[in-house]
C-alpha cells in the first residue's frame, strides 16, 4: 500500500483522509493534509454519474421502427384498389372487419397507418399483402437454400 499523497510505503494500516471531496489513503505524514474521512458523508466514495444511467437506457423506438419498414409504402393505393375490386365500398369493408369507415378512409388516403390488428384483418378480408415485399422474401428464404426451386434461385439471383 502507498501514500496516494507522497507515494512512500505505508507500514500498517494507512490513514484515511478526504480532500475535497476525495477520499485518499494516504501515510501518516500526509494525513495533516485532509480531515479524517466523515463515515456519514452523503456522497459516497464510488458513486456513479448520475447521467450515465440516462445514457444507459435503450431507446424504445422498436416496434416503431419495425411498423415503419414492413408496410408497403403505397398500403393506401392497395387496399383501395383491392376492395374496389371486391366491389365493397369502405363502409362495406369497415364492417366486414368491424372497424370504423372513417379508419378505413383514412388509411386509404394514406393518413393513418394501420395498426398490426387492423393491417392483418385487411390483408385477410382483401386477400393481399401490405408488408414489405422484402421483409416477405428474407423471412421466406432464412435458414438456407433448402426447397428452392430453380425459379426462385433465378429470382434471387436477377435481384
Ligand atoms: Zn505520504
Amino acid at each position: 500500500m502507498q501514500c496516494e499523497i507522497c507515494g512512500a510505503e505505508i507500514p500498517g494500516t494507512p490513514n484515511r483522509i478526504v480532500i475535497d471531496r476525495s477520499t485518499l489513503d494516504v501515510c501518516k505524514s500526509c494525513a495533516r493534509f485532509g480531515k479524517a474521512e466523515d463515515k456519514w458523508t452523503p456522497v459516497p466514495r464510488k458513486v456513479v454519474p448520475v447521467e450515465r444511467t440516462f445514457t444507459a437506457r435503450r431507446p424504445q423506438s422498436r416496434d416503431h421502427f419495425k411498423d415503419l419498414v414492413e408496410i408497403v409504402p403505397e398500403y393506401g393505393r392497395v387496399i383501395r384498389e383491392a376492395r374496389e375490386k371486391l366491389g365493397l365500398t369502405p363502409d362495406e369493408l369497415a364492417s366486414t372487419i368491424k372497424e370504423k369507415a372513417a379508419l378505413i378512409k383514412k388509411i386509404e388516403r394514406q393518413e393513418l397507418v394501420p395498426e398490426d390488428r387492423v393491417r392483418k384483418k385487411l390483408e385477410k378480408e382483401l386477400n393481399i399483402k401490405l408488408t414489405d415485399q422484402a421483409t416477405e422474401e428474407k423471412v421466406k428464404y432464412r435458414g438456407g437454400a433448402k426447397g428452392l426451386t430453380l425459379g426462385d434461385i433465378a429470382d434471387i439471383k436477377r435481384k
